[in-house]
């Protein structure tokens, strides 16, 4: 009661500085009085704290007597300031870090592929053809001891490409997706007729050498349009320098063939030969799905980086 003048003297300040300054007095004054239950008092937050208390006295009891009139000067308002600032940080960081991490989040996962989402936004999702190479009757490259058969490889590795594909916004066409046989030119003609934007065939090699080893990319150069032959060469490029680091299989480099599918389309187009059945030791690695799943995911980085430059 005895402070009741220096309240008064606050209570007559009508403008909003006030009105904000008795919430800052009000928060205070309860840290205040935690403070003191939990460490006692101290004569020096008494003397800063305790006015505080008493701005808000008339309706809001402290809690606590205040034996010190309110020193109206700087260092007391910075008081207040400091402890204002510190409690809007702490509101901060508890309200917005959560968001603030999610949203890194969502830019990570954006960086994974921003060319594919670039083009989304313009409404021209890429579509990609996948030919996961022979099939049903036609088995490609095989083992019998032990069991190894090319149909069946590159029909996984297909599967898991379209996986990644899809995941980073592809619009994907499978010429196959299960173990049934489509001819060569059927396969063209998928590609062609829904006008896709690239065609990857996937096959796995064979050589009488049983020492060849190593993924090799071939594109055609028989064809009038100069831009798809660049393109393809490309996009051999780009998919063999990431399959090679997926997998660390030796690069058999970039070459030109003239096989059907990648000459007759009529968009820039490749085919990938994973490495070779006939070598045991590579062999081993092809029929684990974990290195097929890196052979997909180099030949999906190479085509995402494709469509980046
Ligand atoms: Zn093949």
């Amino acid at each position: 009661m005895k402070n009741r003048g220096s309240c008064k003297t606050l209570r007559r300040e009508k403008s909003p500085f006030w009105g904000i300054l008795r919430l800052c007095g009000l928060f205070t004054s309860f840290t205040c009085s935690a403070f003191r239950r939990s460490a006692g008092p101290s004569p020096c937050f008494r003397s800063l704290a305790c006015p505080l208390g008493q701005a808000t006295v008339g309706t809001v009891r402290t809690g606590f007597a205040c034996p010190r009139k309110m020193p109206q000067n700087h260092r007391f308002f910075a008081v207040v300031a400091f402890c204002n600032c510190l409690k809007s940080l702490l509101l901060f960081f508890l309200l917005f870090l959560p968001l603030i991490c999610v949203e890194a989040g969502v830019k990570k996962e954006r960086r994974v592929s921003t060319v594919a989402s670039a083009v989304k936004g313009l409404g021209l999702v890429p579509t990609i053809v996948i030919d996961a190479g022979h099939g049903g009757l036609n088995l490609g490259a095989h083992v019998r001891q032990p069991f190894c058969e090319e149909k069946r490889i590159t029909l996984l590795t297909a599967l898991y490409m379209r996986k990644y594909l899809n995941q980073l916004g592809y619009r994907v066409i499978m010429t196959r997706s299960t173990d049934a046989f489509v001819p060569l030119p059927r396969r063209v003609e998928i590609a062609n007729k829904a006008r896709a934007d690239l065609f990857v065939s996937i096959h796995y090699n064979s050589s009488r050498s049983p020492s060849a080893q190593g993924v090799e990319v071939f594109f055609s150069e028989d064809s009038d349009d100069r831009n798809r032959i660049a393109s393809s060469r490309k996009l051999a490029s780009s998919i063999l320098t990431r399959v090679v680091r997926r997998t660390k299989a030796p690069s058999r480099g970039v070459k030109k063939a003239n096989f059907l599918v990648i000459r007759e389309t009529n968009m820039p187009s490749v085919l990938v030969e994973g490495g070779f059945i006939s070598n045991p030791q590579e062999r081993g690695f092809l029929k684990d799905p974990q290195y097929l799943e890196k052979i997909a995911r180099g030949v999906v980085e190479g085509i995402d980086h494709y469509f980046q430059r």
